[in-house]
């Protein structure tokens, strides 16, 4: 029997969860307990669909503190930003518990003329095969499974094996307000992704892009709806009229924030026209982010989620000092135990540098000069991915510029490439994405399926 272990970023000796492995018959279970409660629960009235989904949120934030405690201790997410993700998951599942009551369909002239009836009807597609990674261990799932539950579906969900704990206890709060079997969690990494995935009549991954790209071709095979949101390479455009230090501040916690383990972290900071003292401004707000125990609300760093990681932060340090890059702060390991790595900022890397072009998932990030407003936006998509992007500058019209420019699905003007709002949709450009948006109001359409009546009307 293989087991799924996860253990403390911080604390590695603390084995916080080891659980079986699901294997096929596992996810074939789950799969015939889920169809059978999804016909049942894709009957209900949209008000106890609603009311499911609210007192599931009820339950989720009755357990905040338990939750968060949970956060940090197994992805080592930083407290604040632990307990703003529990918030986060409440707001999730009002906002869908709501969505329920939206319009699902509409009425069309009839076809043949007269009062014939035509109209469009949206339908739940069955089981959602959600595959999750470890960085947003409640919202992500959540942000997937609280819209395909409200359209009527079933949600099957493999959470990554680092949050394996999160997501069961997650299952667990959210699975008491619902029919046995609508909701369930199959630990695992590959081998039961794969079985949940060519389980799913819709399927919705969010990942690096290497698995991404696994995941879009195994279910498009099987021609189920599919959306993968994946890796990022953000870039932040500084102008030369911007506030240097609040600038500096906002774009060092969206590198370094939870370890630069974030989707939408910035990872490269393009400077237009050199802003007096922007770098060392920029050096002096990363080295005032507190590293060290994610537990205490001081902390905006913490470790990095396993040793592999670690080492590909101060391995990518140590090829950008080799290939002539200026190491300007970090670039070594945090003084404790655990897999801690001080925020890096390397700059002058030559323009094929592995830190200007694929996605290195921790606390580093690359300062490169642009000579202008056009050759930034340049750099800024000189990149397969396309997820965040952000500008600062006091010119509308420089911000405007980025904004019709800028690859990227989430474009920030003065804003931080991280943040995202759940009602608003999420996704992005080129490698970083496959398919349809998440979140705010696309998810109906991916989570259902559209179907058009005809009748026709007897000739009187
Ligand atoms: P990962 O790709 O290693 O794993 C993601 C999930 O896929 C895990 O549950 C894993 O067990 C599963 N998996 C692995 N192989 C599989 C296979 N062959 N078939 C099916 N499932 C399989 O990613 P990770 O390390 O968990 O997360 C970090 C990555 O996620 C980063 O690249 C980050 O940018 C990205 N991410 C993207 C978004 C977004 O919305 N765009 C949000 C958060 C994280």
């Amino acid at each position: 029997m293989s087991v799924v272990q996860s253990t403390s970023p911080q604390n590695p000796t603390d084995l916080v969860i080891s659980v079986a492995e699901a294997t096929e018959s596992d996810v074939d279970r789950a799969v015939r307990r889920a169809r059978e409660a999804q016909r049942t629960w894709a009957a209900a009235s949209p008000a106890e669909r609603s009311a499911a989904l609210h007192a599931a949120a009820q339950a989720v934030a009755a357990a905040t503190d338990e939750l968060a405690a949970l956060v940090v201790r197994e992805v080592g997410k930083p407290r604040a930003e632990a307990l703003g993700e529990v918030a986060r998951s409440v707001a999730i599942l009002r906002y869908y518990a709501q969505q329920v009551f939206d319009p699902i369909g509409a009425l069309h002239e009839p076809s043949a003329g007269g009062h014939g009836l035509t109209y469009t009807r949206r339908r739940a597609r069955g089981i959602a095969a959600l595959i999750t990674p470890w960085n947003f261990p409640l919202a992500i799932p959540l942000w997937k499974a609280a819209p395909a539950l409200a359209f009527g579906n079933a949600a099957l969900i493999k959470p990554a094996p680092q949050a394996t704990a999160c997501a069961l206890r997650l299952a667990e709060l959210v699975g008491s307000c619902l029919p046995d079997g609508l909701l369930a969690v199959l630990p695992g990494d590959a081998e039961a992704g794969q079985a949940v995935v060519a389980a799913g009549d819709v399927v919705s991954f969010t990942g690096s892009a290497a698995v991404g790209a696994l995941v879009a071709s195994a279910a498009t095979r099987r021609g189920v709806a599919t959306q993968c949101e994946m890796g990022g390479q953000n870039p932040a455009i500084v102008m030369p009229d911007v506030d240097v230090a609040d600038t500096a501040r906002q774009i060092a916690y969206a590198a370094f924030g939870y370890a630069g383990q974030k989707c939408t972290a910035t990872k490269r900071v393009i400077i237009v026209g050199d802003p007096a003292g922007f770098t060392e401004a920029l050096v002096a707000a990363t080295e005032e982010l507190r590293l060290g125990d994610p537990d205490d609300v001081a902390t905006s760093v913490g470790p990095v989620i396993d040793r592999a990681a670690r080492d590909r932060v101060l391995e990518a340090a140590a090829s950008a000092k080799a290939s002539g890059g200026r190491l300007l702060t970090g670039g070594c390991p945090g003084a404790d135990e655990g897999w801690f790595v001080a925020p890096t900022l390397v700059d002058n890397l030559p323009a094929d540098h592995l830190l200007l072009r694929e996605e290195v998932f921790g606390p580093i990030c690359a300062v490169s000069r642009a000579g202008s407003v056009a050759e930034a936006i340049e750099a800024a998509n000189d990149v397969r991915y396309g997820l965040a992007a952000s500008v600062f500058t006091t010119d509308l019209d420089t911000a405007l510029r980025c904004a019709d420019g800028l690859a990227a699905g989430q474009i920030k003007i003065n804003a931080p490439t991280t943040g995202v709002d759940f009602y608003l949709p999420f996704g992005g450009e080129r490698d970083s994405s496959f398919g349809q948006r998440e979140q705010g109001k696309a998810p109906q359409e991916f989570y259902t399926s559209l179907h058009t009546v005809t009748t026709a009307v007897p000739p009187t």
